[in-house]
């Protein structure tokens, strides 16, 4: 697949998804403390990856239903590991999309920094 290629390899960007100029608003979560909090406590995962509402509800309720009935936690922890890794996969696509824009000559994804086109090589 054409976008892989690593841009520095093609050496036109320095910039990598990792240093946006935006780091509070696209900053990368991390998918393991993500799931090392909701395995702590279910929900303070979905706090921290910004889904607040539904989070801090998760952190109230879950107690109450771990209490009454322990032998959900391993569902619970199942589902909400999953939807983590689909909320992050999102969040990682969004950056992405941040991170770049299109060509107006080819129409390809090209690093917002550059100057050239990595596919058809012409000035941006
Ligand atoms: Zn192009």
């Amino acid at each position: 697949m054409a976008s892989e290629i690593d841009p520095e390899t093609a050496g036109i960007s320095p910039q990598k998804p990792d240093d946006l100029s935006h780091p509070e608003h696209a900053a990368p979560k991390s998918l393991a403390l993500a799931i090392g909090l909701t395995v702590l406590w279910p929900g303070a995962g979905y706090v921290y990856f910004g889904r607040k509402v539904i989070g801090i509800l998760t952190m109230i309720i879950m107690p109450f239903v771990i209490f009454l009935m322990p032998q959900v936690i391993v569902l619970c922890w199942a589902v909400m590991i999953i939807d983590l890794v689909i909320l992050n996969s999102k969040a990682k696509r969004e950056v992405e999309a941040l991170a770049t824009k299109p060509c107006p000559h080819c129409a390809e994804k090209v690093q917002m920094a550059a100057k050239v086109c990595r596919y058809c090589g012409r000035d941006i």
